[in-house]
């Protein structure tokens, strides 16, 4: 079959051996597959992923020097199932997701992302492990039932933040993961949602998404915004979903006391803060990582329900042939947001 593999920090698409279901497997079509900012890093900082992944103690057998397939948020039609499958909640012909896992006799593989061994959605056919793959219900199309890994990040952070009634929340960036923040937050009637971002069009998705201020940085801080909108009294939960060096540090300073930051940006550098700050004003700091899988099946719930819209985040698709350009042109906020590959497609990026 066909996949885009990341090979010396090029993608280049290739023929690959065909996916074989083992037990408990069934051999999926790829129908649609995000294309996320951590593939991004990836391919640019892969060393640099593994070395902090190990760093951070988490067991490793990904080598990126080795060929990989990347692709973690995809939505796939089921062509077979393999052995040892009676139970398995899908079908052929079923659309399903999943999440980016496989249950082996040995343990939970990556797939799509850190492993050498489970091709991701960058390629026509995948294996998924049959007992966790979702049905994706109420008629929802892939492209939208791809979007429920990202969307997933955003509710497990909102839910991290643990919100009690009048607290207002400001969030810093508006690119996936900050857009999926704010349709969370929005879902669950938040009432002052401040979303900051220097790129107009981002601000723009950022609004349709349920941002009740989108503010422009350059022109105005962020925090400033908050104050003006809020008088500055209320509770605040900030989430810093930019994750560049400076941001955490800057955060902690604009925050009242007492605060709260949510930091779901992944700043892959090595950054500072000010202890101090953060003491003094008795800041109270989380970083989150994805989510568990009942915030991921409830997000393809409120996906297919109408609870959650990420119509305006797709904003291009492209086949496998165009996966290089789309990692070339996400680099500039001001052009995508969220580029899904079709397999069954072939040529560079239609703007939705
Ligand atoms: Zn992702």
């Amino acid at each position: 079959m066909l996949a885009v593999i990341a090979r010396d920090k090029q993608l280049v698409v290739d023929t690959v051996d065909d996916p074989v279901p083992g037990s408990g497997e069934a051999l999926v079509a790829v129908t649609a597959c995000g294309i996320c900012g951590s593939d991004l890093h990836m391919l640019r900082y892969g060393d640099r992923m593994i070395e902090q992944t190990l760093e951070a103690g988490m067991p490793l057998l990904f080598d990126p020097k080795r060929d990989y397939v990347m692709g973690h948020e995809f939505a796939c039609e089921v062509l077979e199932l393999g052995p040892d499958c009676d139970g398995a909640p899908v079908r052929p012909g079923d659309l399903v997701t999943s999440l980016p896992v496989a249950l082996t006799s040995t343990g939970i593989e990556p797939v799509g992302a850190y492993s050498n061994v489970y091709n991701g959605g960058y390629a026509e056919r995948m294996r998924l492990t049959a007992a966790i793959c979702m049905k994706v219900p109420n008629g929802l199309d892939a492209r939208r039932a791809a979007l429920t890994e990202p969307m997933a990040v955003g509710r497990h952070a909102v839910g991290k933040a643990d919100l009690a009634a009048g607290d207002t929340t400001l969030v810093l960036g508006c690119g996936p993961v900050g857009l999926a923040v704010i349709a969370e937050l929005r879902r669950r009637n938040v009432e002052t949602i401040v979303a900051s971002d220097f790129s107009p069009s981002r601000r723009a998705v950022a609004a349709a998404m349920g941002a009740t201020e989108v503010i422009d940085p350059a022109t105005e801080p962020a925090i400033d915004a908050w104050r003006r909108v809020t008088g500055g009294m209320k509770p605040l939960v900030i989430f810093e979903a930019i994750g560049v060096p400076g941001m955490l540090d800057r955060a902690m300073k604009d925050a009242p006391a007492q605060s709260r930051i949510v930091v779901v940006g992944v700043c892959m550098e090595t950054d500072h803060v000010h202890p101090s700050v953060g003491i003094m004003k008795e800041l109270h700091v989380q970083f989150v990582l994805a989510y568990d899988p009942f915030e991921f099946a409830d997000t393809l719930r409120t996906i297919a329900e109408g609870e959650i819209d990420v119509t305006p985040m797709v904003t291009g698709v492209c086949g496998l042939d165009g996966v290089a350009g789309a990692f070339a042109v996400l680099g500039d906020p001001e052009q995508h947001v969220k580029i899904l590959v079709e397999p069954g497609r072939s040529g560079p990026i239609e703007n939705l």
